[in-house]
């Protein structure tokens, strides 16, 4: 850091020298320069006390305080003592003219400065326009005249100049410095860089000629070559064609190369008593040979200052009309009419239009009708207090195709500042437009349905929220659920799964008309925003409506599908008043609705949010209930309904919580398998099953089988691993068949592949699969024959109504023979009354189950069951 600092001081420093010493260095060249060609004018051109007619050493001067600045001042100083010393003068008369003629540049620089006001002089030493000449001639005549005094009248007082002579070498003093810098600045300014293009390819014979020919004429004119062939005075003009052609082809460098060439011809045939000015040296003729130096200087040099300015101007027009016609942007021109008077083919790409359908039209004739006048109006009222407009417009192109442009229009303004006219800019965004739409659709809406997706329904959500609590209206979000819709899609393809949501789409857009948005959340979940619910009931009438039309069959090329949707309300503001908030209610609902069985809704109540909260205290308490040795087994006898007996056991879990006390698995099992938690519960479970099947195989009965309830989560593990519970048996020394595993249909219709392998390698084992809670789910006779199952159970809602008349009686009993048909045994759950047992008895029922013959029961007291050698029999 430090050393960083030295090193950028250290530069600073060297730099500072560095400058320091260009600085003196260019002084002191300066200095030398001036004191040179001070000496040969003086030594040449005003011997004995002549004056020179032309002070070159004055231009040389004020071009370089003009090119190196102010600070170049000493250098001058110093040049002009040493060319009075070297030519004599007193001291007296050197100071004096080192005083004026140092004055001299700058105060004309000074001048110059605050014409420009603080624009700086570098411009006018580019000497760029007719103006920067004229500047500095003015400029020259102020600062000549001052420093002309000065030195005339120092000289007088110090008796060198003889009062007769005052005035006359005054004029004469002034112009010789007036020429000095009207014709040297510009030649010193514009030499200070060395022409470009002079030596290129042909270019170098037309150089040669104009410094060649220049040269000859001015020898010929001031140094009487050809004298006597050529007329006298008619060659005194012809300096004008050399300065007239470098003005024009050569620009500044060349006419300051004719001017200084033939100045100092002129120079040189004055000095010697020849030509044009051969006895103009002598005081009387100065001024004739200046009139005629300061003509050809000025001339010359205007002349190619405006021929300068007029070319690059000329550049530019062509620059502009090739970007005009080459434009990729279409451009129109309107005169203050607001008729076009002229467009490029950039137009006509865009428009369809050619210039002479156009020419002499409104642009109205672009126009589509589809912005409207207040739009015009305001569009034109920018245009005339700020003179511009941007902006986008709908046009429409000659074939009738709409567009989209970006349009800017500008007022061309006179010189007088009227409106002359209008010149339009535009391009056309239609495709642009196209694609961000595209983008737009593809973020914001479902591509299947072509509904509104989460995304935009939260949106959308969130507006709806706001103007309704603004109105003081209510709103209910409603989230449709579909049951088994994967079933569905399983079941029967994805492409009628496809089919089958965009129906649904169909059925629930009825319920938007008016006022309402549907969405798609996700799979087979729906949003429904009702944004005017005031009346009581409104949302609960279209809610019971949904259900009806979503339950009705859908018929899907040559298939028929069945399906009901589970519903979640919220209300803003009563449940919530944000985004987040009323989802989550609504959500809540829904899930509600779900355990509640399906095909139903509930409104959302704080309740359901306490029911959330339970949950998720029990999902913590869970995690530790193994560890803890909260969870215990109870076992239910499945008896032979032929002969009384007890034949198997159903192992059931519970939860004995040291806060709540026993919780039933219907309670906990769906938070296990939320939580991932199923699969260690299920192992446990199963070890401990086949424990107790160990025993009483041991004690009561070799041929005992224990089932065992295994969760569709459960599957969706590894099947490899579950290979280990047949291991585990083989170690206790048990046959498969001493487990049977009780599996529900939604196991078989998830990761199908998954199972099929696992039955295939329960089969293997031994082991025997029940499928639970028979005739509840979508009962497919296809699955029995497919995935080898050995019992079904009839579910207990069945039983429960069976009575000799009944519907679930003929149900049962078809149920039954089917069955067997299949080579399937039958279990029937739920059987609490001995009519019960003797119906199914008599329909062939295999086995059977519940509390009739005893609850689930601890290990110890099931047991005892088989101590006391329990039977149970029909009294009939
Ligand atoms: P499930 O497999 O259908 O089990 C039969 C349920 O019916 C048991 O309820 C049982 O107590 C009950 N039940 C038996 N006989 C009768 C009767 O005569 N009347 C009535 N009303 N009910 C009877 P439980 O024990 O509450 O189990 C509920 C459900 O929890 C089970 O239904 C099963 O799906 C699940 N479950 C239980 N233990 C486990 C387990 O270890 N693993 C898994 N994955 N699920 C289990
Ligand atoms: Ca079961
Ligand atoms: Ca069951």
């Amino acid at each position: 850091m430090l050393a960083s600092i030295k090193q950028q001081i250290t530069l600073t420093l060297r730099q500072q020298l560095l400058n320091r010493w260009t600085g003196l260095g260019c002084m002191g060249l300066l200095a030398l320069t001036y004191a040179a060609l001070a000496s040969v004018i003086i030594e040449n051109f005003a011997a004995q006390g002549n004056f020179s007619p032309i002070w070159p050493p004055s231009g040389l001067a004020l071009a370089a305080l003009l090119a190196g600045g102010y600070r170049l001042w000493p250098g001058i100083a110093l040049g002009v003592f040493m060319a009075n010393y070297l030519a004599g003068k007193s001291l007296e008369a050197n100071l004096i003219f080192v005083i004026g003629n140092t004055c001299e540049p700058l105060i004309a620089v000074w001048i110059l400065n605050w014409q420009l006001k603080g624009a700086g002089y570098q411009n006018i030493a580019g000497l760029e326009r007719p103006g920067d000449y004229l500047r500095l001639g003015l400029a020259a005549i102020l600062s000549i005249t001052i420093g002309t005094i000065l030195c005339v009248i120092g000289l007088y007082l110090i008796d060198e100049l003889s009062p007769r002579v005052l005035t006359f070498s005054m004029l004469l003093w002034w112009i010789a410095n007036l020429l000095g810098i009207v014709i040297f600045t510009p030649f010193f300014l514009t030499w200070r860089k060395l022409p470009e293009g002079w030596l290129e390819g042909s270019r170098i014979l037309e150089t040669a000629a104009f410094t060649g020919l220049t040269f000859l004429a001015g020898q010929i004119v001031f140094l009487e070559w050809f004298h006597q062939e050529l007329g006298f005075i008619a060659r005194g003009y012809w300096i004008i064609v050399f300065a007239t052609w470098g003005a024009i082809r050569f620009g500044r460098h060349g006419i300051t190369l004719v001017i200084t060439m033939t100045f100092i011809q002129a120079m040189i045939g004055a000095a010697q008593g020849t030509g044009f000015f051969g006895r103009d040296l002598q005081e009387s003729g100065l001024i004739n040979m200046q009139l005629a130096f300061l003509v050809i200087a000025v001339i010359g040099l205007l002349l190619t200052l405006i021929i300068y300015e007029l070319r690059k101007s000329q550049a530019d027009m062509k620059l502009a009309a090739l970007v005009y016609q080459r434009s990729s942007e279409a451009m129109m021109v309107t005169d203050a009419n607001k008729c076009i008077i002229s467009v490029n083919p950039a137009f006509t790409d865009v428009t369809g239009y050619q210039p002479d359908e156009v020419i002499g039209k409104n642009p109205k004739i672009l126009s589509a009708g589809l912005n409207s006048k207040e739009f015009y109006r305001t569009m034109w009222q920018s245009i005339s207090t700020t003179g511009k407009w941007q902006g986008e417009i709908q046009n429409r192109r000659k074939n009738g195709e709409l567009f989209t442009e970006i349009l800017s229009i500008n007022t061309i303004y006179g010189p007088d500042g009227a409106i002359q006219g209008w010149v339009g800019l535009f391009s056309d965004i239609s495709e642009k437009k196209r694609k961000e739409e595209l983008i737009w659709k593809q973020a914001n809406y479902d591509m299947l349905t072509e509904l509104p997706n989460r995304r935009m329904i939260y949106d959308c959500l969130h507006e709806e929220i706001k103007r309704c609590q603004r109105d003081n209206r209510q709103l209910a979000l409603i989230l449709i659920n579909l049951d088994r819709f994967r079933e569905v899609n399983d079941t029967l393809g994805h492409l009628y799964g496809d089919q089958l949501l965009r129906e649904v789409t169909r059925r629930l857009a009825v319920f938007t008309q008016g006022k309402g948005m549907l969405g798609r959340l996700g799979s087979d979940e729906f949003a429904l925003i009702l944004s005017d619910v005031n009346e009581i009931g409104r949302a609960g009438y279209c809610v019971n409506s949904i259900l009806e039309q979503l339950a009705i069959p859908y018929h899907l090329d040559g298939e028929i599908a069945y399906l009901t949707a589970s519903i979640g309300v919220a209300l803003c503001p009563e449940d919530a008043g944000d985004v987040v908030s009323l989802l989550k209610c609504a959500d809540q609902a829904m899930y509600t609705a779900k355990r509640e069985g399906k095909n139903c809704f509930f409104y959302y109540t704080p309740s359901m949010q306490e029911a959330a909260n339970t949950r998720m205290r029990l999902a913590n308490d869970l995690r530790y209930a193994v560890q803890r040795n909260e969870l215990v087994v109870h076992y239910q006898p499945i008896i032979d309904l032929a002969d009384g007996s007890i034949r198997k056991a159903e192992a059931l879990i519970r939860w004995q919580h040291p806060g709540i006390g026993l919780i039933s698995p219907d309670n906990f099992i769906p938070i296990a398998e939320e939580t991932g938690l199923i699969i260690e519960i299920g192992e446990w479970v199963f070890r401990q099953a086949a424990a107790q099947v160990q025993l009483c195989r041991a004690r009561y009965n070799p041929e005992f089988q224990i089932s065992v309830n295994k969760s569709p989560f459960q599957f969706k593990v590894d099947p490899a691993r579950c290979h280990s519970w047949f291991e585990y048996l083989r170690q206790l020394g048990l046959p498969g068949e001493s487990i049977v595993i009780e599996i529900t249909e939604s196991s078989l219709m998830e990761a199908k592949n998954n199972v099929c392998d696992y039955l295939l390698m329960l089969r293997d084992d031994g082991m025997q699969v029940a499928l639970d809670d028979f005739g509840t789910g979508y009962s497919s006779l296809a699955y029995l024959k497919k995935f080898d199952i050995d019992y079904i159970k009839i579910d207990k809602s069945f039983v429960q109504n069976l009575s000799p008349d009944s519907d679930d009686l003929t149900l049962c009993e078809a149920m039954i023979v089917m069955a067997h048909k299949l080579n399937l045994s039958v279990v029937a759950e739920g059987i609490e009354t001995w009519a019960q047992f003797e119906l199914l008895q008599q329909i062939g029922c295999d086995f059977g189950q519940g509390y009739l013959f005893s609850k689930p029961v601890p290990a110890n007291e099931f047991n005892q069951l088989f101590e006391k050698d329990t039977v149970f029999l029909l009294v009939s």
